[in-house]
């Protein structure tokens, strides 16, 4: 039998927090959870989870710096930041922090298990596809070793989130092929119905700030106005 799954919710509103268990162990997901910030980062780095709930306004340590903190140290963890406000701004610090995906406050629980079980299967092939998948892609400065989920740029390693680095292998497999923000989430994000797109182009800027020596002048992840997002043939 496939072992379960184990979702860490950092929140500190703990009726919030029951309701995410009830639902994600309904789900067949063990779970685990922290109050504050602290403990958060403790249990995400000790626990290695599936997947982190993170809240953003915390006791002791703000989800911002949690995600921040993980992705620093190389974690590569599906992470969906719960925002409570509306403001744009929350959900972009969040992207940029290393986020994966973010839900603001109050969400629907059906579109927020959606979400989960979108990440974690798409973590869950990834994984598989790293066995599978072993040549190496090379593009300008740019190496990128599947089998070991590494991209360097001149001889530099580059440290990206999963979904960044599931943005460029979407993109550079198809080079010059332009896709869509819908195609994109559909195919990176695994969302069907839903998503913001603004998580599309957030993403995009995000990488290009670490792979481009002109993130203003892309020279790999091109812009096709009025259309998406491609890599240069
Ligand atoms: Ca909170």
């Amino acid at each position: 039998m496939e072992e379960k799954k184990c979702i860490l919710i950092v929140e500190d509103e703990r009726a919030i927090v029951e309701i995410l268990k009830f639902n994600l162990k309904r789900e067949g997901y063990d779970t685990l959870e922290a109050l504050d910030g602290e403990t958060g980062l403790e249990l995400a780095r000790t626990k290695d989870p599936d997947l982190i709930l993170l809240d953003v306004m915390l006791p002791k340590m703000n989800g911002f710096d949690i995600c921040k903190n993980l992705r620093e140290a190389g974690s590569t963890v599906p992470i969906i930041m719960l925002t409570a406000r509306e403001e744009e701004t929350d959900k972009v610090f969040g992207l940029e922090a290393g986020a994966d995906d973010y839900m603001t406050k109050p969400f629907s629980m059906r579109e927020l298990m959606a979400r989960v079980r979108a990440n974690i299967r798409r973590r869950s092939l990834d994984l598989n596809a790293r066995a599978s998948v072993g040549a190496l892609l090379t593009a300008g400065a740019l190496t990128i070793e599947p089998s070991t989920f590494s991209v360097t740029k001149s001889g530099e390693p580059v440290d990206l989130t999963q979904k960044e680095y599931d943005l460029l292998m979407h993109l550079i497999r198809e080079r010059g092929k332009v896709f869509t923000r819908e195609d994109l989430m559909q195919k990176v994000w695994n969302y069907d119905y839903f998503g913001d797109m603004r998580t599309v182009d957030v993403t995009v800027r995000r990488l290009r700030e670490k792979i481009e020596d002109d993130p203003g002048k892309p020279q790999y992840i091109l812009t096709k106005r009025g259309a998406g997002y491609y890599f240069a043939p």
